[in-house]
């Protein structure tokens, strides 16, 4: 087996008992990537110099007994929406094709503090928008899983990665699904912590109230042990939240023996447009689960229906505010020719950004306008809270929920690209969980007719990570 193949977990494994070395990790996932071009998962692979460099410094390090990191010697990959100094940061856009980040992402800093090796970044529909890496200015990627289909989004960069081998971990950003639904979609594993729980710093912004970092593993236990490595409180975030950083790791084998399983009913009915091979998969682990000694309780979460509007209201209002920056002054994109300084502006957006960024900025702008805040932006807001209730209430009876991630397997090419609403009912089990600031994670749950992978989601309380890696553990051994 190719050292690219291994979890982290079992490469860490190799490398303690001597087996492999950092840099035959760093060669076998550089011809990977080669070998993996078509998948069009990396928008920028760093210098193999730079990278075999850092391998022997940390082979060096292992054999002279020096102490090492957590990840020290493994190959991970970033969506490239997270600032690495040095290295182009594109967030798939046309506005930050050459754009060279000038620092780094706390995240980054942490991996590298970890001793990981950050191998490239990967490709990400336009600023994060989008459930099928269609929008992305540097084209499509495909699903390894059937290349024929998309590998969901906005992180289907990191998930096919991932789920091709490129390199052995990813991290991708989830504002309403983003790292869960491509995970399903290519039979990995995505994890959206809890809001606050990873800095934010050098991310680049879509919509913050939302946006969180997550680890997409092989395994479980590798979205614990990334997540330990990237978590944990940064005064330059001020949305971080100052709390202990659990062992997540040592949760992932304790079992579901006593815990008490919530399954939300709105999310299985006919109106939720769930497609029967995923639902015939996720009642085939729910009863895994209760096989293995949880209690299965039917819950209500009432305003499920409001989520998908609430959150294209409040994620849209968000983005058109961020994304404001972008103005052909301080970096990135400018248009030439322009004769006036408001001509430079609008031709700079006009061309820098695709149609479904402009679809958001207008939208956004619109709901903030003076007339229609009340109706649309403070409406959407107050809609949040009940959706934060109803969790908050469900979350007093049970210790975790257990959903669909997305409404079917990957769909093809084109397929719901013509028409946005299709496409954003992607993200219609997902998105309450960022409205909501909760922690969620997709396993693999089997596969529909033909043959292409199912998600499995589950919700726990904020900070409740740890119980996360239980349910998740639990399912991985179960539908094994
Ligand atoms: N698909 C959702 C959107 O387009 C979520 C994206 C994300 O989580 N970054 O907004």
């Amino acid at each position: 087996m190719k050292l690219n193949e291994l979890t982290m977990t079992q490469l860490k494994a190799k490398f303690d008992d001597g087996q492999a070395t950092a840099s035959a990790a760093v060669a076998d996932v550089l011809s990977a990537i080669e070998a993996g071009q078509k998948y069009n998962a990396y928008i920028t692979v760093c210098e193999a110099d730079t990278l075999f460099a850092r391998a022997e410094r940390i082979d060096k390090a292992r054999i002279s007994g020096a102490p090492l990191g957590a990840l020290a010697g493994v190959p991970i990959a970033i969506k490239d929406n997270m600032c690495m100094k040095g290295v182009r940061t594109t967030a798939g856009s046309r506005m930050l094709e050459n754009f060279i980040a000038p620092y780094d992402a706390t995240v980054v800093e942490r991996l590298e503090a970890a001793g990981a090796i950050i191998v490239g970044k990967t490709n990400l529909d336009e600023f994060a928008m989008g459930s099928s890496n269609e929008t992305s200015f540097f084209g499509p990627v495909k699903n390894p899983r059937d290349s024929e289909t998309i590998p969901g989004g906005s992180s289907g960069g990191s998930a096919a990665a991932v789920a091709a081998n490129l390199c052995s971990a990813a991290l991708g950003s989830d504002t309403g699904g983003s790292v869960r639904q491509p995970a399903s979609h290519t039979g990995t594993v995505g994890l959206k912590p809890t809001y606050g729980r990873v800095s934010r710093f050098g991310l680049i912004a879509f919509a913050s109230s939302l946006d969180q970092i997550g680890p997409m593993t092989k395994s479980v236990e590798d979205a614990a042990l990334l997540l330990e490595a990237i978590a944990g409180h940064d005064p330059r975030d001020a949305t971080s939240v100052d709390r202990a950083v659990p062992a997540f790791q040592s949760f992932v084998a304790m079992g579901v023996e006593g815990m008490r399983l919530g399954i939300p009913r709105e999310y299985f009915e006919a109106e939720a447009g769930v497609d029967p091979d995923v639902l015939a998969n996720v009642r085939g682990a729910i009863q895994k689960l209760e096989e293995a000694g949880a209690t299965i309780v039917d819950i209500s979460l009432p305003h499920t229906e409001y989520a998908v509007a609430t959150y294209y209201l409040i994620a849209t209002a968000e983005a058109s505010s961020n994304l404001a920056r972008y103005d052909g002054v301080r970096y990135g994109y400018r248009a030439d020719e322009a004769k006036t300084l408001l001509e430079m502006y609008e031709r700079t957006r006009a061309e820098g950004f695709g149609d479904e960024i402009k679809r958001r900025i207008m939208l956004g702008t619109f709901v903030l306008s003076t007339g229609y805040y009340d109706a649309y932006y403070r409406k959407a807001q107050q809609v949040r809270t009940l959706i934060s209730q109803d969790f908050d209430r469900a979350f007093s009876k049970v210790d975790a929920i257990v959903t669909p991630t997305a409404p079917s397997a990957a769909f093809r090419f084109g397929q719901k690209s013509a028409d946005p609403l299709q496409m954003y009912l992607e993200d219609i089990y997902t998105i309450s969980c960022n409205l909501a600031g909760l922690p969620g994670i997709s396993v693999p749950c089997g596969t529909n007719k033909a043959g292409l992978p199912t998600g499995l989601q589950m919700l726990a309380p904020r900070f409740e990570e740890a119980t996360l890696f239980r349910v998740a553990g639990q399912c991985e051994r179960s539908l094994a």
